[in-house]
């Protein structure tokens, strides 16, 4: 039986917010969306600590 699942935190989602830099545009997906569908500008993964 395999096992070495326990380290899951209570937050399962599979997805991360994406953030339009031109329009703040925010997008659930689980990979970058590429462009805004909106205003065609680039997006950041928010989920991405920046220190
Ligand atoms: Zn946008």
């Amino acid at each position: 039986m395999p096992h070495g699942q326990d380290i899951e935190d209570d937050t399962s989602e599979m997805t991360s917010e994406y953030e339009c830099l031109q329009c703040g545009r925010i997008v659930e997906a689980e990979t970058n969306p590429g462009e805004c569908e909106e205003c065609g500008g680039d997006f950041q993964n928010r989920a991405k600590s920046i220190e």
